[in-house]
């Protein structure tokens, strides 16, 4: 199968070139898709028009790859718990706007249907589309907040989070099952380039979400979480969200927070999603209580971290540290491994990943579409070229194969998959 190219005309229709092949995109190439790496747009993906760019295609006849001068190019929004293999391709024109922070995966059409490059990572079901019943989520947040009057937390997860952002683990709160969020900090130590709670006036793009605006009270956060962790299905809390900075700028609040819940209740995992930067504060909470940590990166090579990250005042062994420091008090750790063809499979950070995990003792890697433009991205890390790349699928298999108890995945697991059969489907 090769799926044709797709273009839009710039008024948000979308059609099929005939005479171009689809292909994809790796760093800063064009490359064809094998064959067996397409599947079925999932349910709950999504098409975008990029504006100010053309579609690479190759041409059926010819066999060389050129450009579509119908409209311009088109990429696929990939849903939860599946992983991109390449990016859509494309050339630029000099005036495009920069892309906000979506991914761009790419796309083709085939049999009269989307399909992209792709794979299923993740079986858990906990953020499909289907499965979310907007008038329960609106009742739910009616429910809740009738039921803690005065807690601002449980406001911007119902005002801002569910009914505007659409974040999908806080209406899973609301509707009373798996991962509840718990932001809690309104700084941050890093200052990565494609921050979804803030980004700097001076930007051409914005933020896919606003900051959490104050600090919550250790009272505030145990209120609902406590009777979550006792009534939810599958219960998961987890400190650290996209509304809000570094959650361990506020370890002592959440240490008490940790100590407080596991008075009234001993279920469910707490995991905390982090930028990792202090392993002191990730050893004092895994000494009260903590279950499972998550600490996000673009890379797991150290030059090409710290020009996105641009850490205030930590350094990427620190980073290593805090899920070693997991490791040791024998919780879950796991990274939230920001996926970009081109970069991720370059045979430099395949050696860098498998140092880590040798290094850490790493329980799963959550392959993650990074969503960000992908030219101002490799612009602002200053990469020309990204070198020699194995291809992600090919890296993903490499990675299982010497490291068959490292989890795949892209959600936190709840206690039931982390003590009991990971590979159970418990969901359905
Ligand atoms: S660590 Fe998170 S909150 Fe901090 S700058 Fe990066 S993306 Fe933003």
């Amino acid at each position: 199968m090769q799926p044709f190219l797709l273009y839009s005309d710039g008024k948000g229709n979308i059609f099929e070139d005939r005479s171009l092949y689809a292909v994809g995109r790796s760093g800063w190439d064009a490359v064809p898709v094998p064959e067996d790496e397409w599947i079925l747009l999932p349910e709950g993906g999504q098409l975008y028009e990029l504006p100010g760019r053309r579609g690479i295609g190759i041409d059926i006849q010819t066999g060389e790859m050129r450009l579509c001068g119908k409209g311009w190019a088109v990429a696929a929004f990939i849903p939860p718990a599946h992983t991109g293999f390449y990016m859509a391709a494309y050339e630029t024109l000099h005036e495009a706007p920069t892309l906000p922070l979506f991914c761009y995966t790419a796309a083709g059409w085939y049999r009269d249907q989307f399909y992209v490059p792709a794979i299923r990572i993740e079986k858990d079901i906990r953020q499909e589309c289907s499965g979310y019943d907007e008038e329960k989520v609106k009742s739910g947040t009616v429910q809740l907040l009738h039921h803690y009057p005065h807690n601002r937390l449980v406001k911007h997860l119902a005002e801002n989070c569910a009914l505007t952002y659409q974040c999908p683990a806080a209406r899973n709160y609301f509707l009373g099952r798996w991962e509840c969020p718990i932001p809690s900090s309104p700084a941050c130590n890093a200052n990565c380039i494609g921050c979804i709670s803030f980004q700097p006036q001076e930007e051409e793009i914005v933020s896919t979400q606003d900051r959490l605006t104050f600090r919550p009270s250790v009272e505030e956060i145990v209120e609902y979480t406590v009777p979550h962790l006792e009534q939810a299905s599958f219960p998961v809390i987890s400190f650290g969200q996209g509304c809000e900075g570094e959650p361990l700028l506020m370890w002592q609040t959440i240490r008490d927070a940790i100590i407080e819940i596991r008075k009234h209740t001993g279920k469910g995992s707490i995991n905390i999603n982090t930028n990792g930067s202090m392993p002191e504060a990730v050893e004092t909470l895994m000494q009260v209580g903590l279950d499972s940590i998550r600490v996000s990166m673009n890379s797991a090579r150290e030059n090409i971290y710290l020009a996105y990250y641009r850490p205030n005042n930590y350094t990427f062994e620190d980073v290593v540290e805090s899920i070693s420091v997991v490791r040791k008090h024998g919780g879950w750790a796991s990274i939230n491994y920001f996926v970009f063809p081109g970069m991720t499979d370059n045979t430099q950070e395949y050696e860098a990943l498998r140092k880590l995990i040798r290094g850490t003792g790493l329980n799963m890697i959550q392959w993650r579409n990074f969503n960000i433009d992908p030219d101002w991205y490799l612009g602002r890390i200053g990469v020309t070229d990204s070198g020699e790349c194995m291809g992600v699928k090919q890296m993903m298999e490499n990675i299982h194969e010497e490291f068959p108890l490292v989890k795949f995945g892209y959600y936190n697991p709840p206690m039931e998959r982390i003590r009991g059969d990971f590979e159970k489907d418990y969901a359905h």
